[in-house]
């Protein structure tokens, strides 16, 4: 019987999973998962029931092959019976009821004898011949035919100042996904949130339910707020018009159709979305030249554009921002202080270049996953890399892979049954990180994994 260790147990890996067990009951499937709880991972742990799914119900299925999965779970949820009042489809849930979806998705396999889950951290992969030792922390070596990478999401990297030892203080906070920044929190005295993405609203509505009354300072280099969903009707598709442009090309067609949209009194959230199902194949035809031009220019733009808030969370964030209480500072961080009393913070502002100081009590990084492979300190990409089993990607997101997951080495050769889901394959595919990519990945990696076998 062959043995499949998959990497982490988030979304992707416990998905890689079910797809293999349903393919084959010739295989053990061993899922070696650290920290964080099974199939949740960091997205769906959370209990705060004000953290939305940025993705509509609709479009949340684990199965591509069953659009409806999702929705058909919740309709047998008596508790939450009182979302069917609205269009259920367009809903954004909290993520903690995806949470639970996805233990019920998984529970089935659980009793299934091919499957193992080893709640520890692998720490180094080592390749004998055709096959891997798995070395893992605490618990006997595995041997596996095949691996699949599925670390997902890496902690934030702090921002780069000249004297990082704040960064060891107690009231600098690295990972906005554990509410530890809640805890013995001074609701009277300022906060600084660092980035100002989707993670960044999380927490703002997390502080705001404690009752916090100091000031929310957040700044980031740009100080782009997500946008917000609109409800509007839908923009015809015209991906036919740019499927052999190039960047420039792209860009002008794209204006052409905001222009176009703007006068019919359609939403430009609804151009955007026309495209969001090309973004993988546009990206995997640029050059790289064009790639790197989008990353310089256009990502923050996109970012904007693509990771947007439910209208009710966007509003509530507004109030915060209309009452004064919460301001963004578009900026770089220059240094960061702390003594006895506060930490001060220096901010160079994008507008003027002046100085700006701030006096807060803490500092949360919000700024997202890191995804340098080689600014990770983890111990098993340390050890992946410095052995050639994965190589960082030229990009500086993610590692080196084909576009259907194959891991290459250094030198582009394939890293034989080896593969990779999810947020390892940002340069390859630059969007890899929603549940829809992702369950498309895990099938396409376990048929990959099955027909080799
Ligand atoms: C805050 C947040 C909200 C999001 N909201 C949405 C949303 O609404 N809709 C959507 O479609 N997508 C959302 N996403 C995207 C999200 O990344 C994916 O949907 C999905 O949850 C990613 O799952 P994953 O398994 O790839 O990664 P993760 O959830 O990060 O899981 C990886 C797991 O691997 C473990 N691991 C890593 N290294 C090792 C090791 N060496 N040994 C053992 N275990 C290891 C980790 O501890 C973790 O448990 C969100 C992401 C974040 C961060």
């Amino acid at each position: 019987m062959k043995t499949i260790a998959i990497i982490g147990g988030g979304f992707s890996g416990t998905l890689t999973a079910i797809r293999l067990l349903q393919k084959s009951k010739d295989i053990a499937v061993k899922i070696i998962n650290d920290k964080l709880p099974l199939a949740k991972g960091v997205a769906y742990h959370t209990t705060d029931l004000q953290h939305l799914l940025n993705v509509p119900a609709g479009k949340m299925s684990a199965f591509k092959n069953e659009p409806n999965h999702f929705i058909n779970w919740l309709k047998t949820k008596k508790e939450y019976a009182h979302y069917f009042n609205k269009k259920i489809e367009t809903e954004f849930l909290p993520r903690m009821i995806y949470g639970e979806y996805l233990l019920f998705v998984i529970s089935p396999y659980l009793e299934n004898s091919q499957l193992e889950i080893i709640h520890s951290k692998a720490i180094e992969i080592k390749r004998n011949e055709n096959a891997f030792s798995v070395r893992i922390k605490n618990s006997p070596t595995i041997e596996a035919d095949k691996v699949v990478l599925a670390f997902g999401n890496f902690q934030p990297a702090p921002p780069k100042i000249a004297d990082p030892s704040f960064f060891n203080s107690s009231n600098y906070f690295n990972n906005p996904w554990e509410d530890s920044y809640l805890k013995n929190l001074d609701s009277s005295k300022n906060i600084l949130l660092i980035g100002t993405g989707l993670t960044m609203v999380d927490c703002v509505l997390s502080l705001k339910k404690t009752g916090f009354k100091g000031h929310i300072y957040i700044t980031s280099p740009r100080g782009y707020m997500p946008a917000s969903h609109e409800e509007t009707v839908a923009y015809p598709d015209f991906y036919n018009e740019i499927e052999n442009s190039d960047l420039a090309g792209i860009l002008k067609t794209i204006r052409k159709h905001l222009k176009n949209a703007e006068a019919k009194h359609i939403s430009w959230q609804s151009v955007i979305d026309t495209l969001r199902p090309y973004a993988q194949k546009i990206w995997i035809r640029f050059s790289q030249k064009e790639k790197l031009q989008f990353i310089s220019h256009l990502r923050h733009i996109w970012g904007v554009a693509r990771h947007r808030l439910p209208k009710e969370t966007y509003k509530e964030v507004m109030v915060l921002k209309e009452k004064a209480q919460l301001e963004i500072i578009p900026g770089r961080i220059t240094s960061i202080t702390e003594n006895l009393n506060s930490i001060n913070v220096s901010i160079q502002s994008r507008k003027n270049k002046s100085t700006i100081n701030l006096e807060v009590a803490s500092v949360l990084n919000c700024t997202g996953p890191l995804i340098n492979y080689l600014e990770i300190k983890d111990e098993l990409i340390v050890d992946l890399i410095s052995s050639n089993l994965i190589a960082s990607n030229p990009l500086k997101m993610g590692i080196k892979a084909t576009t259907d997951g194959k891991v290459l080495t250094e030198d582009n050769n394939i890293s034989p049954g080896m593969f990779a889901i999810g947020s390892l394959l940002r340069g390859v595919l630059w969007e890899t990180t929603a549940v829809p990519e992702l369950s498309l990945q895990a099938e396409s990696i376990a048929e990959q994994i099955i027909q080799t076998i």
